[in-house]
């Protein structure tokens, strides 16, 4: 599903270069979950933001479903995000101008889908994620917690191919942590690919494959 061959990611200044990422080299199949771990500031936001189509990497190939991402235009990049990808934000990245059932219902317009269909698949996240009483507020009316939740939510309802979810559980509680982890478990039973950044141990585990970064290399396959 996903080849990553030599990615590099650097920013340039002056005549120097600051890597971020440095010789990933990563195959993901589809069914796999996967934890990526590390020190902050390590580039794992980088490589979830390049393996989702939001980041262009300097160098190297990178492959998704079977096409060369390096070589396709930014709109491609946008339909295979928008058409295979839910991508839960380190930071929610909530549209301020939508209410919170607007913002979970987002994905679901590029869709070809009902517009009752839409509802019910909007009401039944709100009702599992709890979340039923904010769905008229904007994203600046809720607490951290209640904005990742939203992100999640959002980043699931359409049934994605791939879930991508940069620590998706930072801001809940430890019950609210556990179920998010309990919900992507069975995603992932049921096939869906998961790939989220965490700094939880525990949450790594629920990965069949943990890979660690550090200064942008993946060190380790365990
Ligand atoms: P955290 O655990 O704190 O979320 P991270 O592992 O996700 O950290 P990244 O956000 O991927 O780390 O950042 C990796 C490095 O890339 C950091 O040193 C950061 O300063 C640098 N970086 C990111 N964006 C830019 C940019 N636009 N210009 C220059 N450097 C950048
Ligand atoms: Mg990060």
């Amino acid at each position: 599903m996903i080849s990553l061959r030599n990615i590099e990611k650097y920013y340039s200044s002056g005549f120097s270069r600051a890597y971020v990422l440095r010789h990933i080299n990563l195959e993901v199949q589809e069914g796999e979950f996967i934890s990526i771990m590390g020190p902050s500031g390590s580039g794992k936001s980088t490589l979830l933001n390049i393996i989702g189509l939001l980041e262009q990497p300097s160098d190297g190939e990178y492959y998704f479903l079977d096409k060369p991402v390096h070589k396709i235009k930014d709109s491609e990049k946008s339909e295979l995000h928008k058409n295979f990808i839910g991508f839960v934000f380190q930071s929610y990245h909530l549209i301020d101008e939508l209410t919170v059932y607007e913002n979970i219902e987002t994905p679901l317009l590029y869709k070809n889908m009902k517009s009752s269909e839409r509802k019910s698949l909007v009401a039944d996240i709100l009702d599992r994620f709890q979340i039923v009483g904010k769905k008229d507020l904007f994203p600046h009316q809720l607490s951290g917690g209640q904005q990742q939740l939203v992100g999640i939510a959002r980043a699931v309802v359409a049934s994605p191919k791939l879930i991508l979810a940069d620590e998706p559980t930072g801001n809940l509680n430890s019950r609210q942590g556990e179920e998010i982890m309990e919900l992507f478990k069975r995603l992932n039973q049921e096939g869906t690919t998961i790939i989220q950044v965490t700094h939880s141990e525990k949450n790594a585990t629920y990965g069949t494959r943990i890979l660690n970064l550090l200064d942008g290399r993946i060190e380790q396959n365990g």
